[in-house]
């Protein structure tokens, strides 16, 4: 007998659980054809709904369709059925413990090699931690997990971001202070918390108190081990700097002696991964209810996924209206027809509004008229 609940879109072979955040479980999936390992994330479409995530969600797959570096994990396709939403992505491992110097070294080069492309390319991680970091077979860092992620056109009009978000003992003193921060700088102080993880194998601000975390990590006050050389610790005091204004940036961490030392950049990114497959799978007739109306399908984006034009797509041009277009380039034209048979007479509309507030007005009119509200697919 053939085994079916594991196979997901008759295209991958769902394995062992390999992680979990809030919203997702990660899980091994193996490409039925080519074979290949990939990392499933599962969302579920409720959960996420229900506190009004979509748009993170959205911005996700945006911005690792934006991001194609070899540091960063690849998002293969994007797959949807009634209630969850599949990202098919690049596998990479997790990664545990203190490392040697040159080791650490050599995350943290990739580390900001991908930060720095991000960056250039206008998306801010916002949750940069050893979690998020992940190793390929080859043993190569892998950033993931972009769903705190801000595009820059977030920016209010001071051009700063004011979300405050990131894990308490990764985050930058001026988002604890709440008066909006440059994600760039941002970043760069997380990546700063991230060498000191790496390198001694305990966070560098650490309380059993939150305040008193936040108090250490407004003053900057903490300590380096003392095995720790000497050019670590000055670049750990001159990225884990509370001036916004003094606190080094990424040219200049990569003219930095130790930075520097075996440091291959990381050349021709983008025509080897610029061609990566992502698409939404049009198996599920309801996606639009979790990507929003907006996301219908559109002719003539300027960005497409097809192999055809891949070529010409490049992201370091791309506008604002080129990011949003990004994800109208999924096609979804199949999504809008129901099965055959069980047509029932039924009205159709856009709006901006979301799905929940949709439902939540029909239920407030149905109330008003009497009529009994019968709700299907997990609404
Ligand atoms: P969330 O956005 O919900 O925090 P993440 O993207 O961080 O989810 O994934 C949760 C966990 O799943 C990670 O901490 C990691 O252990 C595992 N994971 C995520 N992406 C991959 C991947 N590409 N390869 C292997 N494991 C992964
Ligand atoms: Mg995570």
């Amino acid at each position: 007998m053939e085994k079916k609940s594991n196979v997901l879109m008759q295209k991958y072979e769902l394995g062992r659980l390999l992680g979990q955040g809030t919203f997702s479980k990660v899980y091994l999936g193996k490409n039925l054809k080519s074979g290949q390992c990939v990392a499933i994330k599962v969302i579920s479409k409720e959960k996420i709904m229900k506190v009004g995530m979509v748009n993170q969600i959205k911005r996700e797959i945006a911005v690792m369709k934006l991001v194609c570096h070899p540091n960063i994990v690849q998002l293969y396709e994007v797959m949807a059925s009634k209630t969850k939403i599949y990202f098919a992505m690049e596998y990479a491992k997790d990664r545990k413990g203190r490392l040697k110097e040159d080791v650490a070294r050599k995350y943290f080069q990739q580390l900001i090699s991908a930060i720095d492309f991000c960056h250039s390319r206008g998306v801010y991680h916002r949750d940069l931690k050893p979690e998020n970091l992940l190793l390929d077979e080859n043993g190569n860092l892998k950033v993931t997990d972009f769903g705190l992620s801000a595009l820059k056109d977030s920016c209010k009009n001071d051009g700063l971001l004011h979300t405050t978000c990131g894990t308490p003992a990764y985050i930058a003193p001026e988002i604890i202070s709440n008066k909006g921060y440059d994600g760039a700088k941002a970043d760069i102080w997380s990546c700063g918390v991230v060498l000191f993880v790496l390198m001694a194998g305990y966070l560098p601000f650490q309380d059993k108190n939150l305040m008193e975390m936040y108090r250490k990590i407004s003053k900057g006050n903490f300590k380096c081990p003392q095995w720790f050389p000497l050019e670590v610790r000055k670049l750990i005091s001159r990225i884990l700097d509370p001036n916004l204004n003094s606190r080094i940036s990424l040219a200049k961490i990569m003219e930095n002696a130790w930075f520097k030392k075996g440091f291959k950049s990381v050349e021709n990114i983008e025509s080897p991964r610029i061609a990566a497959d992502v698409a939404v799978s049009p198996e599920s007739p309801d996606i639009e209810t979790a990507f929003g109306p907006q996301y219908s399908t559109e002719q003539g984006s300027p960005v497409q996924d097809d192999e055809s034009n891949s070529g010409s797509m490049k992201p370091n041009c791309m506008n604002a209206f080129d990011i949003i277009s990004l994800s109208q380039a999924f096609n979804l034209s199949n999504m809008f027809e129901t099965e055959s048979g069980q047509k029932a007479a039924e009205a159709r509309f856009t709006t901006t509004k979301t799905p929940a507030a949709i439902v939540s007005k029909l239920e407030e009119i149905a109330e008003v008229e009497r009529f009994k509200v019968v709700k299907k697919d997990g609404w």
